[in-house]
C-alpha cells in the first residue's frame, strides 16, 4: 500500500495501490484476500478507470480540452470519471438510472457532474442509448462506454493485476471478483493469466442475473437487490469473455446481506453488497480448494471489494434483510 510520505500535488496521485487484507473468516491453510477498494479517493474501484479512461481518451485524441464525456452509469464510474474530469480539464454528463443510490448521485453532482435519470424500468440499455443520443447532439463530446470500452478492463490489467501480483508475490491460485461491465475481472485476470495461466477464474453475480448463461446453465433474469453487479440482458456485456472465466458463481441477496453485516461485525470491514457478494464466492472456493475438490496453481484467494456500504446508507444494508431487500 502507497504511504504517502511526501506532499502530493492532486487526489489523481492517490488512486490505486490500495491494500489487500485477509478475509478472517476464510480457511486457515487458503486464505481469502481482498483488495480494498474503498480506499480510493472517490472510494470505489471505479476512480482507476476514471483517471485511466480519461488521460487515454484525450491522448489518443478522441476528445479535446474542454470536451464533454458522457457516461451511462450505476453511479461508482461517474464518481471516478468525475473526479478525473475535475482535474484535466473536461465536462462530464451521467445517464444513471434512477434505481441507483442517491449517495452517489449526490457526490456525482458535487463533483460537477450533470445528471440525467432514466426511468429503472428500462435498465441500463436505456441509460446507454440516452448518452448516445446526448453525444449527438454535442461538439467535441464522447460516450467512453465503459461496457463496450476496452480501456476499463486495461486500466485493471495494468492497476489492479500488477498490485495483487506484487503483494503476494505472484502467488495467485484463484482470482473471485463480480462482474458489472466485467472490467475488473478481465483485466485483473488478464494480468494473473499472464502471470500463471493456471490461475483460476471465478465471475460473480447475483441470482437472477444471466452471466451463468455462458456456461449452458438454465437460469432466469429476477430482480435482486445486490448493487453494481449482474445483468439482465447479455448484449450490454461487451467486455465479457467467457473463455476467459472457468467458473460463474451466484449469490443470493439474502447471503450477500448476511455477509454484508457479518464483515462490518466481526472483521471491521464497511464494505457493500457487491463486496459481500464476492466474499462468500472466494471463501467457497477457498474451501473447495482447502477440500481438495478444486486444483489451483498456489493456495491463496485473491477478491475484490469494490466499495464502502457508506455509500448505500440510505437503502437500508443494515437493516433487517426484509427492509434492504425491498427498498
Ligand atoms: N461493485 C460495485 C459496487 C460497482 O459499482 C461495480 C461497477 N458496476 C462493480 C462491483 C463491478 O465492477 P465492473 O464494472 O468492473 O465489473
Amino acid at each position: 500500500m502507497t504511504t504517502y510520505t511526501e506532499p502530493l500535488n492532486s487526489v489523481l496521485e492517490t488512486v490505486g495501490e490500495t491494500p489487500l487484507v485477509r478475509v478472517q473468516a476464510s480457511p486457515e491453510e487458503v486464505p481469502v484476500f481482498a483488495k480494498l477498494e474503498s480506499f480510493n479517493p472517490g472510494a470505489s474501484i471505479k476512480d482507476r478507470i476514471g483517471v485511466y479512461m480519461l488521460e487515454n481518451l484525450l491522448e489518443r485524441g478522441d476528445i479535446d480540452p474542454g470536451g464533454t464525456v458522457v457516461e451511462p452509469t450505476a453511479g461508482n464510474t461517474g464518481i471516478g470519471m468525475a473526479l478525473a474530469a475535475t482535474q484535466v480539464d473536461l465536462e462530464v454528463t451521467f445517464v444513471v438510472p434512477e434505481e441507483f443510490s442517491v449517495e452517489k448521485q449526490v457526490l456525482m453532482r458535487a463533483l460537477g457532474a450533470e445528471v440525467v435519470n432514466t426511468p429503472t424500468e428500462d435498465g441500463m440499455k436505456r441509460a446507454i442509448d440516452h448518452a448516445n443520443e446526448l453525444v449527438d447532439n454535442l461538439d467535441n463530446a464522447v460516450v467512453p462506454q465503459q461496457f463496450s470500452n476496452r480501456l476499463n478492463a486495461a486500466a485493471h490489467e495494468h492497476t489492479t493485476g500488477p498490485e495483487i501480483l506484487q503483494a503476494l508475490d505472484g502467488e495467485v491460485g484463484a482470482l473471485v471478483a463480480g462482474c458489472g461491465t466485467a472490467g475488473t475481472l478481465m483485466g485483473t485476470a488478464r494480468a494473473l493469466l499472464d502471470s500463471n495461466p493456471e490461475t483460476h477464474v471465478v465471475a460473480v453475480e447475483p441470482e437472477g442475473s444471466l452471466l451463468a448463461r455462458t456456461q449452458g446453465r438454465d437460469v432466469e433474469t429476477a430482480e435482486y437487490a445486490i448493487e453494481g453487479i449482474g445483468t439482465s440482458d447479455l448484449s450490454t456485456n461487451e467486455l465479457y469473455d467467457p473463455a476467459v472465466v472457468d467458473e460463474v458463481r451466484q449469490v443470493s441477496d439474502r447471503v450477500a446481506h448476511e455477509e454484508m453485516q457479518r464483515l462490518a461485525r466481526e472483521e471491521g470491514q464497511l464494505v457493500a453488497s457487491s463486496a459481500a457478494a464476492a466474499a462468500v464466492a472466494a471463501r467457497d472456493v477457498a474451501v473447495a480448494v482447502r477440500d481438495g475438490h478444486l486444483d489451483v496453481p498456489h493456495e491463496t484467494v485473491v477478491t475484490i471489494f469494490p466499495d464502502s456500504s457508506e455509500r448505500y446508507l440510505s437503502k437500508g444494508v443494515y437493516d433487517s434483510f426484509e427492509e434492504w431487500a425491498e427498498d
